[in-house]
């Protein structure tokens, strides 16, 4: 599957291709027809792009690479309307992707790396290690692919699959661009979101380059003790040092942040953790996600419905700037919620 002669168009953006075009003794306009058809339509294969000469078709099949991955397995949720594609990638490693759909929104979940070295304590990814950072391609086929087999129009893009988006930071805001750009998938800013574990020097990054796309930030507990033994990130950037650049944040652009918390049974569900949270989001404009636990590894487990209540009562109690939802992740049957994505065959060698 490997053709390392061949140059791999697919992940380049339109002036790239412009510039490539150019270079093999094209017109930079075949670069714009080949970004329509690469990502606005979906099409890998030369020979369908009839706007472009029969010459060059030939040229693209001989000479690049418009495809980076395959599907391997397809699963689908007895549950809801959820989809997990397992994919092989042309170094014979594997991705997964989710496709959500709840009555008109249709939310894919892309992963950024194959693995993560990030190591959160309570997530399937994290305990494979990391292997490699995917290249634009590779992040950008996964919804191609999405968006070819599922009828259902893709409303939003999260990047909370396997991997630490900020870790493939230029790869991951090129693809962005691509799923924003309207030759691309014509997708609003407000519709992808990208999620980060609190890498701190990228969130600054993404803040000072006043980046267009949603930022989300895992916080997953209300005290350092406690973050830093779910996701031993926090012993470098802890709790007060991202609040304190998200409060700078969204005091000077007004815009929403969101904070995700993954709520365990007896790890961060106490009422003293509520009060904690409840503080150190006081007066930040964001969204606080709470998304009770998918069980998959180690000890973890979904609190009862009762502490969930309670924890949320606690929050609704002293809410002050933040807002409050509860997200119920989809596909648990098939393992495909927040934290349950992992090649299984990697987690068990
Ligand atoms: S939760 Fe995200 S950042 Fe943490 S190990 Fe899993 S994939 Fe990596």
């Amino acid at each position: 599957m490997l053709q390392q002669s061949k140059i791999v168009l697919k992940g380049m953006m339109q002036q790239e291709l412009q510039g490539w075009c150019k270079s093999v003794g094209e017109t930079s306009f075949r670069g714009i027809q080949l970004f329509e058809w690469m990502y606005k339509k979906g099409v890998s294969d030369p020979n369908l792009m009839l706007n472009i000469s029969h010459k060059f078709r030939g040229f693209l099949k001989e000479n690049s690479i418009l495809s980076t991955l395959k599907l391997e397995l397809k699963t689908e949720s007895q549950l809801e309307q959820t989809t997990k594609y397992l994919f092989k990638l042309a170094d014979n490693q594997f991705i997964e992707t989710v496709s959500m759909v709840m009555e008109n929104r249709h939310t894919v979940c892309i992963s950024s790396q194959i693995g993560c070295s990030i190591d959160c304590d309570f997530c399937a990814t994290g305990k494979m290690g990391f292997n490699r950072n995917l290249s634009v391609g590779e992040i950008v086929d996964q919804l191609i692919y999405v968006r070819n087999n599922i009828a259902n129009p893709i409303t939003n893009i999260v990047y909370m699959g396997m991997g630490e988006p900020f870790l493939n930071y230029e790869r991951v805001i090129k693809s962005a661009e691509i799923f924003h750009n309207p030759l691309g998938f014509n997708l609003g800013r407000h519709r992808i979101t990208i999620s980060t574990a609190g890498i701190l020097p990228k969130i600054k990054q993404f803040i000072n380059e006043e980046q267009k796309f949603k930022l989300a930030i895992s916080l997953n507990a209300s005290n350092n003790i406690t973050r830093d033994k779910i996701m031993p990130i926090n012993k470098k950037w802890n709790i007060q040092k991202i609040i304190k650049e998200v409060k700078q944040f969204s005091l000077l652009n007004r815009r929403r942040i969101m904070f995700e918390y993954v709520l365990m049974k007896e790890i961060n569900d106490s009422p003293e953790n509520a009060i904690e949270l409840a503080e150190l989001l006081s007066g930040i404009n964001c969204k606080l996600n709470i998304i009770p636990y998918n069980e998959s590894v180690g000890i973890y487990k979904r609190p009862d419905e009762k502490s969930l209540n309670r924890f949320l009562k606690i929050l609704h109690e002293r809410q002050n700037g933040y807002r409050i939802l509860v997200r119920w992740s989809k596909g648990q049957d098939i393992a495909a919620g927040c934290g349950q994505l992992v090649y299984k065959e990697k987690i068990a060698n």
